[in-house]
């Protein structure tokens, strides 16, 4: 089975900055060291995913099929659409050489939902590009979806009580209309980003605004010594 070329996080990142996921691709040892923020922010992601299952217990969850690959949980994916699972962790689909893995995918007597969680009290536009880019890849590798929303909080993660009921946190908002009024425009942001990382070289782009928005970006460091040793005539090319 064909590798993948682009991934959500590097979906995102390209829409950023192209030469950011030029590096993400190629020469990812070049990245900063994670700041303590970054990992807090993402075991709180994490911890939230698990709660948000509970809304949808009994699932199988994709992520945890040995052996872990993921040709294996493509696989192991479409074994259990067909076998009728109606709730599936960390589906995963592929297309056009874009991998996704979805948080919840739901079988309804209508059709299937897919449900994606974020760990925020707002939906920003990175979630609905990043919702956009799963729902193409998800019906363009052939499963029909009845609808695509967002699961977000309703209140900061530190004001959540440990025991309190999942039902009482999230906020459910449907990216049905969104995901497939920007179907073509994913198709030509891959087109784009295939370009890009078919190039020769770095793509030559300054600092700016760009590189902490929406997020901070991982190659800050390396971009910043980068133009010092430009300017001062010491840049060897990598
Ligand atoms: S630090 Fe800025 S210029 Fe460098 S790759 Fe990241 S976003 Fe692009």
């Amino acid at each position: 089975m064909a590798k993948h070329l682009i991934s959500k996080t590097s979906y995102i990142k390209a829409l950023q900055c192209k030469k950011a996921i030029y590096l993400y691709k190629f020469y990812p040892k070049h990245k900063d060291a994670l700041s303590s923020d970054r990992l807090k922010r993402f075991s709180a992601g994490h911890e939230i995913g698990f709660i948000a299952r509970q809304l949808y217990p009994g699932g199988i969850d994709i992520s945890a099929q040995i052996p872990a690959s993921y040709e294996e949980y493509l696989k192991s994916t479409q074994e259990q659409i067909e076998i009728g699972k109606k709730v599936i962790y960390e589906a995963t689909f592929k297309y056009n050489e874009v991998l996704v893995m979805l948080d919840l995918l739901i079988k309804t007597d209508t059709g299937w939902k897919a449900i994606e969680v974020k760990s925020s009290i707002a939906i920003s536009e990175t979630y609905k590009q990043d919702a956009s880019l799963q729902y193409y890849v998800i019906t363009g590798s052939g499963l029909t979806l009845e609808d695509f929303s967002l699961l977000y909080l309703n209140k900061p993660w530190n004001e959540i009580e440990k025991d309190e009921d999942p039902k009482t946190i999230f906020i459910s908002e449907s990216q049905l209309e969104r995901c497939t009024s920007d179907l073509t425009k994913v198709h030509t942001q891959i087109e784009d980003i295939r370009r890009i990382l078919a190039g020769p070289a770095i793509p030559s782009i300054k600092k700016g605004a760009q590189c902490n928005t929406p997020y901070p970006c991982d190659f800050i460091g390396f971009c910043t010594r980068q133009e010092s040793e430009i300017a001062e005539g010491l840049f060897n090319n990598l």
